[in-house]
């Protein structure tokens, strides 16, 4: 069968193995032809403002030329050349992350966000034997977390239902209950969810833990507030029991939460910090591992075996870092981390009045980065069916609104409906997403 206009959506079922397939089997798949701005429009002509941006990545909006531009002129100048060696892109982007980092942190390149998480784990774990520390070996993170595919990623990431058919994974992975400051209001006053992490350390023994990483807030998992004060504890406790913040910037980066980085909301210096997607803002694929420079100092000196024994091929690729570079001038020039976090604190006052309906049980957020966790009733906080939530998805799709939910991956909560649409957003789309949330929930 020739793939034609007409048969694309038949030739799409029979070949292409989607990610995530069967997440919401009542609807057809979405095939997406042109973008620009916030808006996909599809095969049909029909169009549709990208709530998620992609996978939360394309922070600067669709139809950026001068993206594609910085990645030509690369490409034609010099396409690839090794990070073993060196090259201009990425000694620039390295400064470059420095000055939206706020201090001294040099720079691993990847080309994804698992990548990012799993050179972390590796540093970190090395980091402690150059300095003597043989038995740190052992994460710990958090439940509903996500932090990648990967094996080592994945055994960091607190979802079963994504990792129980691929075991074993990684070792050396424990998990602790994450803050949620919905079903457990205690937590802003006590801050039980941090001081767990000091407990485990203990129980684990100190000298075997080699760092905890955590999204300053869990996205995926169902847009987790953290309670003030919780990052700063566990930073705190990680300096107590000698192991390493690493902090997963994949989402929280690059003004989706209305900061440079999520972390900066909190006060805290996490010791390693991953980020992808916004970074590029998806045009091309790049991911980093920023590490403080005592870290990287470990390293240096040693002989040839205690070296980062760590490579990859594609990593840091010349026009994902050129790419890369003229996404963070789009960000500045455009004010666009500012304007996340202006249009994140309207978006929340435009919906509290939604907060009344009987199925809405909280709606929280950051910047652009939006939850609105549904329940069956108010009182029990019973999360709501699955079909229901797919129900006002549905609507939203009609009515031309992609949003997400924290899939059917989280054992227990699926119930939760996410925004995340580009910084670059217009008032027009502004208004448009609140209307049509507010209309989509109303039809529960
Ligand atoms: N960390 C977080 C918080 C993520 O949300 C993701 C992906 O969604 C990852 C890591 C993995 O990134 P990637 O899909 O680029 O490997």
């Amino acid at each position: 069968m020739q793939t034609t206009e007409q048969n694309l959506q038949q030739t799409d079922e029979k070949y292409l193995w989607h990610a995530m397939r069967g997440a919401n089997p009542n609807q057809a798949n979405l095939i997406a032809k042109e973008a620009e701005g916030a808006w996909v429009t599809d095969i049909d002509g029909k169009r549709y403002l990208d709530g998620m941006s992609g996978l939360w990545c394309v922070n600067v909006g669709y139809g950026r030329k001068e993206l594609a531009q910085a990645a030509y002129e690369q490409l034609v100048e010099m396409p690839y050349f090794p990070l073993s060696q060196s090259h201009v892109p990425a000694i620039k982007l390295a400064e470059k992350l420095n000055e939206w980092l706020g201090d001294d942190y040099v720079i691993f390149f990847s080309n994804s966000g698992s990548e990012a998480n799993e050179t972390a784990f590796k540093i970190a774990r090395q980091y402690h034997q150059q300095k003597g520390d043989h038995n740190r070996i052992k994460f710990i993170s958090r439940y509903r977390a996500y932090h990648g595919n990967s094996m080592g990623a994945l055994a960091a990431t607190g979802q079963a239902q994504r990792k129980y058919k691929y075991e074993p994974l990684g070792q050396g992975f424990l998990h602790v209950a994450p803050p949620d400051t919905y079903r457990n209001p205690d937590d802003v006053h006590t801050l039980q969810s941090a001081e767990e992490i000091d407990r485990v350390m203990t129980w684990e023994l100190s000298q075997t833990i080699a760092g905890v990483i955590m999204e300053p807030i869990i996205t995926g998992g169902g847009i987790l507030m953290p309670p003030d004060g919780y990052m700063a504890k566990v930073k705190e406790i990680c300096e107590k029991h000698g192991a390493l913040l690493i902090c997963d910037e994949v989402i929280c980066g690059f003004g989706r939460t209305g900061k440079p980085f999520g972390f900066m909301n909190y006060g805290v210096k996490p010791d390693i910090i991953t980020m992808a997607k916004g970074l590029t803002s998806a045009y091309l694929p790049l991911s980093a591992t920023a590490v403080k420079r005592e870290i990287y100092e470990a390293y240096v000196g040693n002989d040839e075996y205690d070296r980062l024994r760590h490579v990859n091929t594609f990593g840091g690729s010349p026009a994902s870092c050129a790419v890369a570079l003229k996404n963070l001038e789009i960000l500045e020039n455009e004010n666009l981390v500012e304007r996340s976090k202006e249009l994140g604190e309207r978006l929340l006052l435009e919906l509290e009045e939604i907060k009344q309906h009987p199925n809405v049980g909280d709606v929280r957020g950051k910047g652009l980065l939006l939850g609105i966790e549904l329940v069956e009733d108010k009182q029990t906080k019973e999360p709501i069916k699955i079909e229901k939530i797919n129900k006002v998805m549905a609507i939203c799709k009609e009515k031309g609104l992609i949003v997400g939910k924290n899939g059917d991956t989280v054992a227990g909560y699926n119930n939760i409906l996410q925004l995340s649409p580009p910084l670059s957003i217009t008032e027009d789309d502004f208004t448009f997403i609140v209307n049509t949330l507010k209309e989509s929930i109303n039809q529960l």
